[in-house]
Parts: structure tokens; C-alpha cells; sequence
């Protein structure tokens, strides 16, 4: 993890997702960073939130790997060998107050802890992802569950739209955007990260 360079993240990317929060379905990818100082690992530890700023969501999503760097043409089998099932986690009412001044998202997406990521598992190829599913229980109720096949933008299209306007190389990460459920956290809560059947990360909530 500490050789992740760039955390690109992407907003609005599953329809019933757009519809829950009242958002305008996006022609073309809404894309948006995290600093690397808010990456930490879902390795059964305590992860701290900032209390008292309004509720924190959830927002769990697929996060691919760049083993290469993108180059015009570039695939998404050419370019990720691993991936990670991750959590954008959003201080929601700083970003509704963002949202309605027009300010960028970074206040309340770039705070430390903010992107969270269970271990790294082999991609299973472009093809074969849209098979499958992933999803987060949070004390052990399931909270979120996406079908890969329900991006908006699929993968090709995402690492595309990145390669061109921002470059995307080695060691870059992508947040791919999280489907319907998302909701606040509370102090003591309990994480599941799921790739399909199968926990790849857990944490607990501590706000401090
Ligand atoms: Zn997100």
C-alpha cells in the first residue's frame, strides 16, 4: 500500500446510487482524488473518523491497481493485475454544504483514514469482473451489495477517461464507485468487506 501513488475516485457511478442521493446521472465520469495521506488498511484494526464535522457514509466500492502504465490503446487486462475492495468514506453533511457553494469534494473526502482498503486479491480480467459482486456489512447486516455489470462507466471506459486527461501509471489506484445503501457510521461499528462470498478486510469505527 505504500507504493500507491495517485488515488483517483469516482463519483456517480451505479444508477440507483445517483437516484438515493438526488444527483443528475453524469455523461461522463465524475473523477476526484484522495490525498495518500487518507490511505489505511481494513486489517482487522481500529480506524479513527473525525467526530463532530456531521455523519461520515460508507461508500463501498471496487478499487483496481495500475501494474503499468497507460498508454494510448492501453486495456484494462494490459494494465490491472490487482485489485481491492475499498471504502470512500464521506463526511456527507460537509459535502452537501460543498456541493451547494460549488467547491471541489476535498473537505470531505480527503480527510486522513478516508480511503480504506482491504488487501490486495488477483482482478479476475475485464470479462470475467462483470460476473461479479461485492458488498459491506457493517455489524454484520448487509449494507451494500454492487454488481460490477452496473457501472455506469465501465472499467475500460474509467482507465480511458483517466489515461487521457490525467495520465494513470503504476502504482495508481482507482475508487470505482460505490451502488445504493450507503449510510452513517457510528463509534464501536463493525466492518465486513466482501468480494462476493469471501471477507478480504475488516476494521472497526472509532470516532474520535
Ligand atoms: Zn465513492
Amino acid at each position: 500500500m505504500n507504493t500507491i501513488k495517485n488515488i483517483f475516485c469516482i463519483g456517480r457511478n451505479y444508477s440507483e446510487h445517483i437516484k438515493e442521493l438526488h444527483n443528475e446521472t453524469p455523461e461522463k465520469p465524475v473523477v476526484f482524488n484522495k490525498p495518500t495521506h487518507a490511505l489505511v488498511k481494513a486489517d482487522g484494526r481500529s480506524i479513527q473518523l473525525p467526530n463532530g464535522q456531521g455523519e461520515i457514509h460508507h461508500e463501498v466500492e471496487v478499487v483496481i491497481k495500475l501494474a503499468r502504465d497507460y498508454e494510448v490503446g492501453s486495456t484494462v487486462d494490459d494494465l490491472v493485475e490487482k485489485m481491492a475492495i475499498g471504502l470512500d468514506l464521506t463526511l456527507r453533511d460537509v459535502q452537501q454544504t460543498l456541493k451547494d457553494q460549488g467547491h471541489p469534494w476535498l473537505l470531505s473526502k480527503g480527510f486522513p483514514n478516508s480511503a480504506v482498503l482491504s488487501r490486495f486479491i488477483r482482478f479476475p480480467g475485464m470479462e470475467a469482473s462483470k460476473q461479479q459482486s461485492f458488498s459491506l456489512l457493517v455489524n454484520d447486516k448487509k449494507v451494500q451489495h454492487g454488481y460490477m455489470k452496473d457501472m455506469l462507466f465501465d472499467l475500460h471506459q474509467l482507465i480511458t477517461y483517466i489515461g487521457t486527461n490525467f495520465g494513470l501509471k503504476k502504482d495508481d489506484v482507482i475508487f470505482t464507485g460505490t451502488p445504493s445503501g450507503v449510510g452513517p457510521l457510528h463509534d464501536g461499528d463493525q466492518l465486513s468487506l466482501k468480494w462476493n462470498d469471501a471477507e478480504v478486510g475488516s476494521c472497526s469505527i472509532e470516532m474520535k
